[in-house]
Parts: C-alpha cells; structure tokens; sequence
C-alpha cells in the first residue's frame, strides 16, 4: 500500500485530511480515528473484539502529535495521552473508503 500523497489536520473540524495518490481526499474525524484505534488496547488480540469505540470518546478529542513509523504506517499520540496506536496506510485507506469519511474528491 502506497502512503498517502499529503496529509493534513483540520483544526477548526477536528478531523485529519488524506489525500492519496490517486487523489481519493478524504477527511476523518478525530473521534472517529481515536475510537477505530486499532492497538492491542482497544481491540482484543485473540478474539478480534474491539473493546473501544468511537461512542466512547469525549467529543473534544484532540491530536498531540503524530510521527510516522518506518514507512508504513502513522503513529498518533491523543490528548487523552493515548499513543499505542499505529495505522498503516492500509488501514488508513480502508477507513477513508468507508462511510465516516467525508470525501472531497474521489479518486480515479
Ligand atoms: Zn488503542
């Protein structure tokens, strides 16, 4: 899975803007990443049940940092001081194809 092409927090509607080389542009909330967390933490490792969700998180969720790993993926440290969290590009890409995205610009 190819990185996305540039990647951008939009403060004023709390939510992270990919857009991908193919020009898919889409924007997720941070509540909605935050709860689709996909780290040991929020999703049970052995049965797959994800034990945090997006209804759980406080509304004023805010990002405090992001960093990408090696080159596959992205970090993101919460407010709520939640950073075990790695979100491949894959990953990315499933969640910015799915409805709680709002696409901008679909790609070809
Ligand atoms: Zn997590």
């Amino acid at each position: 899975m190819t990185a996305p092409s540039n990647i951008r927090a939009i403060t004023e509607e709390k939510s992270l803007q990919f857009t991908w080389p193919d020009n898919l542009d889409a924007q997720l909330p941070f509540r909605f990443l935050r709860g689709r967390c996909p780290c040991a933490g929020c999703v049970n490792e052995f049965t797959g049940e994800r034990m945090v969700h997006v209804e759980d998180i406080p509304e004023a969720i805010e990002i405090a940092d992001v960093a990408f790993t090696g080159n596959y993926a992205l970090k993101i440290v919460w407010s709520d001081r939640h950073d075990t969290g790695l979100y491949t590009w894959e990953y990315l890409r499933e969640l910015c194809e799915s409805d709680d995205a709002t696409v901008l610009t679909d790609g070809l």
